[in-house]
């Protein structure tokens, strides 16, 4: 039996590898085997440009690539190289040493179930450490992106630890002592729990953890902010929670976006983006954003998350009554960390499959936040000009390969969304 689950879970965690790298592969020959400006985007993209951006594509796909193997690998290594039971000894050996021997030793399990849990995830994050770096330092250096410093970049890393010290785990007490609390019907509570923790998110990230990395002001320019009250009254959004954020302290992506919901919600402008665009353009912008906002988009997005949290905690409570499961990858079997560990790292091999249509959904939300702009301010131009300024500014890829861009992109690739701002002629015979 454990063969069998060993076999499965190989099949699917390689198909998995597979269809991923297949795409990247596509994508990258895809990419390099363009030239000049892609048919699509005649007169609206220099040549320059162009070609800039398949570079960096290229050089961000190909450490893609390299970091998806090593990750890979590693995680092979953990589940069937007899890392878990190796780690639970560990973990169990350090809480004996700081805590002294157990009188009975139940009062210690939530603490050895979340240590060994955080243990792991240190494991992962030392692994992307080395191409987090690469990337920053040498990618988004070379094609002058990057504003950091190693030492503000190790500030932000310090900054994310504490974070996950503070907000993590926490949760993760929360999450084991239902699981051993409630025997049967735990995977409910867990998702009341996890479910407050992604409310509490909504609020604590706008609010307090984005202006923990960022200052974030409200907008200054007097003319825009005219036009913006205008657009915000139009779409009953309150002008008072538009923010300009200083990206440019980190990196030259230029970038808006909508978040929150309630007296949470804003929508935030990075400087870059304020600093290389014309008034239309921006205000075009902040009308997708309110479109995003007039749309409900936060809340959807939110409630599709929480029905996928349900399904995800309903099937792995029916996983946990199958002891062969865990000893398949060395371990006991129905542990709480046991548990969390295979959906953290299996779970991946069995949902990816959901990516595209995520993805899907998302694009799907952009076209409609266009569609509101051009209907609220009337410029379809100046949105069109924004894009291709913010393509260009990004070098975001100009012909990504329609598979990788079908399952990756959250947002539509700039030709296709172009061409849904152009109302259709019909054919004039020359
Ligand atoms: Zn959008």
């Amino acid at each position: 039996m454990t063969e069998t689950v060993v076999a499965v879970f190989l099949g699917l965690y390689l198909l998995h590898f597979a269809v991923e790298t297949g795409l990247d592969g596509l994508n990258l020959i895809h990419t390099g085997a363009g030239q000049g400006v892609p048919p699509h985007l005649e007169g609206q993209v220099d040549a320059e440009t162009a070609a800039k951006s398949r570079e960096y594509t290229l050089a961000r796909l190909r450490l893609g690539l390299v970091e998806r193997a090593v990750t890979s690998a590693v995680t092979l290594a953990v589940l069937l190289g007899g890392f878990l039971p190796f780690l639970e000894q560990w973990v169990g050996a350090m809480i004996l040493a700081i805590a002294g021997p157990p009188a009975g030793g139940a009062h210690l399990a939530p603490h050895f179930s979340v240590w060994f849990l955080m243990a792991l995830g240190g494991v992962y994050t030392l692994a992307g450490l080395p191409f987090s770096i690469w990337g920053t330092f040498v990618i988004e250096q070379r094609y002058g992106f990057n504003r950091q410093t190693l030492a503000g970049w190790l500030g932000d890393r310090l900054k994310g630890l504490l974070l996950v010290l503070v907000l993590l785990v926490p949760l993760l007490y929360g999450v084991v002592w239902f699981m051993e609390a409630s025997r049967e019907g735990w995977w409910l509570w867990v998702f009341g729990l996890v479910t407050g923790f992604q409310l509490l998110m909504v609020w604590l990230v706008p609010m307090v953890i984005a202006p923990w990395f960022n200052t974030f002001t409200p907008l200054e320019d007097q003319e825009l902010l005219k036009k913006v009250e205008a657009l915000a009254e139009q779409g009953g959004f309150k002008a008072k929670g538009v923010f300009v954020m200083d990206a440019s302290r980190r990196s030259g992506h230029s970038n808006a976006y909508f978040t929150g919901f309630g007296r949470a919600k804003r929508i935030v402008l990075f400087d870059t983006l304020l600093a290389h665009m014309e008034h239309d353009e921006t205000q075009a912008v902040l009308a997708h954003e309110i479109g995003h906002y007039q749309a409900g988009h936060v809340k959807k997005r939110m409630v599709l998350n929480m029905a996928v949290t349900l399904v995800l905690l309903f099937i792995a409570s029916r996983v946990a009554g199958y002891p062969q499961v865990f000893e398949a990858f060395g371990l006991g079997g129905g542990s709480p960390h046991g548990l969390l560990a295979l959906l953290a790292l299996c779970g991946g091999a069995f949902t990816f499959w959901f990516s595209p249509l995520f993805a899907w959904i998302s694009r799907r939300h952009e076209y409609e936040a266009d569609r509101y702009s051009v209907k609220a301010v009337g410029k379809p131009q100046a949105l069109k000009t924004a894009l291709l300024r913010l393509s260009r500014e990004n070098l975001s890829n100009p012909v990504p390969h329609p598979w990788y861009a079908a399952y990756h992109y959250s947002h539509p690739p700039l030709a296709r969304r172009l061409a849904a701002l152009t109302p259709q002629q019909s054919p004039v015979p020359a």
